[in-house]
């Protein structure tokens, strides 16, 4: 008799089935995780949808999840060591993997996306992929590990300084969490522009410069508060047309623009006031390994609230339900599933 585990698995466009399925047995080069929470990415989504171009059902998404050591075939890992995944497959060969830059790997995959992941009890990931954390950080908060890398990278390699002014255009999931590191590199101030109610009066908990973008244009304002001149980072990461139209006009002369938010279709960039004022791109796809490890430390350290961005904990049971909240974005920022509830 083989040992079975709860799994919500995507078998297609919005369609969820949730199955008692074989456990799996970890191969030599992996390690089997007992999964404690796994955060509702806006990558998920697009799965769910039907839209993503590699992820094929049947799979088990997600890939920002925490947990702890079932089995570790080397070894290396006690059980019980807590844990969580850089979740990205490098091919090791490309020219991006032969250059420090595997985080753009020509073929890159990811664990819940390429492989299953964190939305069921178990889940055997590759051995290179798991990172130990400290006893400190709690799994609920190490869930969040994975969109904080994608905060640690945009903000380390942006122009930002002590005292400057920046701008958030976005306060998702990843927006809050940019916001945050934002300020815990020495921002002075920070502007945040969002239109979900929810996601605005987290922002304002956390005591940011909130613009509700539904009522106010987040370029009058922000021009308005800095003498006309712009603020030199803007970190998109909304993905939206209007807020990628609104970047450009916020960042100053010579200014740069963090491309954090995943447009979801093709969008239209007005390149007169970015050339005129030569306004810098920098786009960001995931994180480095080192932006995954200062992630780490950074959360078991307690500098970021962790805990306020999280709006819903579901079982599994309800992923669905999770798609949708997240999907809808008014009342929810990130969303988290806890298979073991
Ligand atoms: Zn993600
Ligand atoms: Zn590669």
């Amino acid at each position: 008799m083989t040992d079975t585990m709860r799994a919500a698995l995507w078998t297609g466009p919005e369609q969820i089935e949730y199955a008692d399925v074989e456990r799996p047995t970890p191969a030599a080069n992996q390690v089997l995780i007992k999964v404690a929470y796994a955060g509702i990415c806006g990558t998920d989504l697009t799965i769910y949808l039907g839209k993503h171009t590699r992820a094929r059902a049947p799979l088990v998404m997600s890939h920002e999840f925490s947990g702890t050591v079932a089995e570790d075939p080397s070894g290396a890992l006690p059980v019980g060591t807590p844990v969580v995944v850089n979740p990205l497959l490098m091919c090791g060969h490309c020219y991006a993997c032969r250059n420090g830059l595997s985080h753009i790997c020509s073929t890159l995959g990811l664990v819940g996306i390429d492989r299953d992941g964190g939305f069921a009890e178990y889940v055997a990931a590759p051995a290179h992929t798991v990172r130990p954390i400290p006893t400190s950080l709690s799994l609920q908060r190490a869930a969040l590990v994975e969109p904080l890398a994608v905060a640690v990278h945009a903000v380390s390699v942006s122009d930002l300084r002590v005292g400057d002014t920046t701008a958030v255009l976005g306060a998702g999931p990843v927006g809050i969490l940019v916001a945050q590191i934002a300020r815990l590199a020495g921002a002075l101030r920070v502007f945040v522009s969002e239109v979900s109610p929810k996601r605005l009066a987290i922002a304002r908990e956390l005591g940011f410069s909130v613009i509700d973008a539904t009522r106010a244009d987040p370029v009058d304002e922000i021009l308005a508060a800095t003498d006309g001149e712009g603020v030199p980072v803007v970190f998109e990461s909304a993905g939206s047309q209007t807020t990628i139209f609104q970047a450009g006009r916020i960042a100053r002369l010579g200014g740069q623009i963090l491309q954090v938010g995943m447009p979801k279709t093709a969008v239209t960039i007005d390149m007169t006031p970015v050339m005129f004022r030569e306004v810098r791109s920098k786009p960001i796809r995931v994180y480095r390994e080192q932006d995954v490890q200062r992630a780490i430390a950074i959360a078991a350290g307690g500098r970021v609230d962790l805990d306020r961005p999280v709006t819903h904990i579901l079982p599994i049971a309800e992923l669905a339900k999770g798609l949708e909240l997240a999907h809808a974005a008014s009342d929810a920022c990130k969303v988290l599933i806890a298979p073991a509830v």
